[in-house]
């Protein structure tokens, strides 16, 4: 169950490749070479672990991700030059609300109905409802046969 959301080429600690989103990942692959082009993934955050982004930077603009150490291990600041970093923090809010729907799926309530019947029945003195389980009738006050 990996499905692709979002991918663009970006840079990260100097490499170029590819940033995508992918299977509730934030993925960066690095094209190793044109001689032997090799896709390897270098960086690969969980969603669920980002904790903030940002866009830092004038001229050469880049999106920062900063990662909770407590849910990933390594360096919790990363930062990625696209281009389109607005594109990209809205790409990944989208998807946090997905892995956020998945994981917090409300339980489902069940609520027992507890329908307790009453059986009436006519006096046969008076007529008026008696239920079944009292011994007299509370208007004439006959006794009720059980
Ligand atoms: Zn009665």
């Amino acid at each position: 169950m990996s499905r692709l959301a979002y991918s663009s080429s970006a840079s990260y600690r100097g490499g170029l490749g590819v940033l995508k989103i992918e299977g509730g990942n934030l993925i960066f692959v690095k094209r190793s070479g044109m001689v032997n082009p090799k896709d390897y993934v270098v960086q690969t955050i969980p969603i669920k672990a980002i904790r903030s982004m940002s866009v830092q930077g004038t001229m050469k603009r880049v999106l920062v991700v900063m990662v909770d150490s407590s849910m990933h291990s390594g360096i919790p600041r990363h930062e990625f030059s696209v281009t389109s970093p607005e594109q990209w923090i809205g790409a990944i809010q989208s998807e946090m609300k997905k892995v956020a729907e998945i994981t917090q799926s409300p339980q489902p309530t069940y609520i027992k109905e507890v329908v307790r019947e009453i059986v009436k029945y006519p006096c046969p003195y008076c007529n008026s409802l008696i239920e079944v389980t009292s011994s007299r009738c509370p208007i004439c006050g006959a006794p009720q046969k059980k």
